[in-house]
């Protein structure tokens, strides 16, 4: 296929050269970021955009998706799809699904969770948000950059998926990071707290496959000094991102809003800048009930 690839940042850039790699013919355009190897660098988003198959958009939020697709609907060929794997609010995706269609094209958003990581090794899982038509042309680049992609329903739907899924993470990385402070006051041993919970009905994600205490469970950022990994200021979008849903659709999520409080602490106000999201444990077990 032929594809315009615009965002070449810590996530695009791998996501673009996986797809050069595999045979599609990619261009690529940054404001700032270089474009890796097999992808021909353009001058502009439109020019990404003028006769591609599917165009590829990995941006850092929903207003600068809005300013981007506004510039590269009307250069798009008829019947093209905009594909948009940035995460974004979910207003912004359906906004996007809209100008698209009014423009005589598709669109699908499809967020990825599987960070940088994941990126660069093509394992990426998407969610995505559109038509069963324009997901089936875009199926196959989803093969390439990931291993798994599951359509969840119309515009917007990828995005919905993804916040959702993130607010579970915030919350689950919060009290499993709470349980490990309170059983270091109660005298119990991290790795006994981790044999016993990780069996148990405490057991997530959180806590078996990316424990937040240091040479306990699998090698995680708390063994690596908690450089992220996925970064706080990242869960504290996603967070935001989430609450943003919530008011907007009258939900109650009240358990989400005391976790985009507590990250936005963490990263705004205190030491969680640059560190990764599990790095709330030596935060929080170096506090008392007073703060
Ligand atoms: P990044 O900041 O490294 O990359 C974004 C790129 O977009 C930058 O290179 C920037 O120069 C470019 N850009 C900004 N405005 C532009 C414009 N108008 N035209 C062209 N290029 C423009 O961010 P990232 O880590 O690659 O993340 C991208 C998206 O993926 C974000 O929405 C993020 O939330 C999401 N995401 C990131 C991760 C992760 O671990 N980094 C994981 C899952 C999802």
């Amino acid at each position: 296929m032929k594809i315009g690839f615009i965002g070449l940042g810590n996530m695009g850039a791998p996501m673009a050269a996986n797809l050069a790699a595999a045979g599609h013919e990619v261009t690529g355009f940054d404001l700032a970021a270089p474009c890796p190897d097999g992808v021909s660098p353009v001058e502009s988003a439109m020019e990404a955009a003028r006769g591609a198959d599917v165009v590829v958009t990995m941006l850092p939020n929903g207003e600068i998706l809005r300013a981007v697709a506004a510039e590269i609907h009307g250069a798009m060929a008829p019947g093209a799809v905009h594909l948009d794997c940035s995460t974004v609010d979910v207003d912004s995706a359906r906004a996007v699904a809209d100008a698209a269609e009014a423009a005589g094209l598709s669109a699908v958003d499809a967020p990825v969770s599987g960070g940088v990581g994941g990126a660069s090794a093509g394992t990426l899982t998407f969610m995505a948000g559109g038509s069963d038509a324009a997901f089936a042309t875009v199926a196959p680049l989803f093969e390439v950059m990931g291993q798994k992609a599951v359509h969840c329903g119309a515009a917007g739907a990828g995005q919905a998926a993804k916040i959702c899924n993130n607010m579970i993470l915030g919350i689950t990385m919060i009290g499993t990071c709470e349980a490990f402070a309170l059983a270091d006051k109660l005298g119990l041993d991290r790795q006994k707290m981790f044999d016993v919970v990780s069996t148990s009905s405490g057991y997530s994600w959180s806590m078996n496959a990316y424990c937040p205490a240091p040479g306990v469970g699998p090698t995680s950022p708390a063994d690596n000094d908690y450089q992220p990994g996925f970064a706080a200021a990242l869960m504290l979008k996603d967070l935001r991102l989430s609450q943003q849903a919530a008011e907007a659709a009258d939900a109650d999520t009240p358990l989400g809003a005391a976790a985009m409080a507590l990250y936005a602490q963490f990263v705004e106000a205190e030491e969680g800048g640059g560190k990764d999201f599990s790095a709330m444990l030596p935060r929080l077990a170096a506090r008392g009930r007073a703060g």
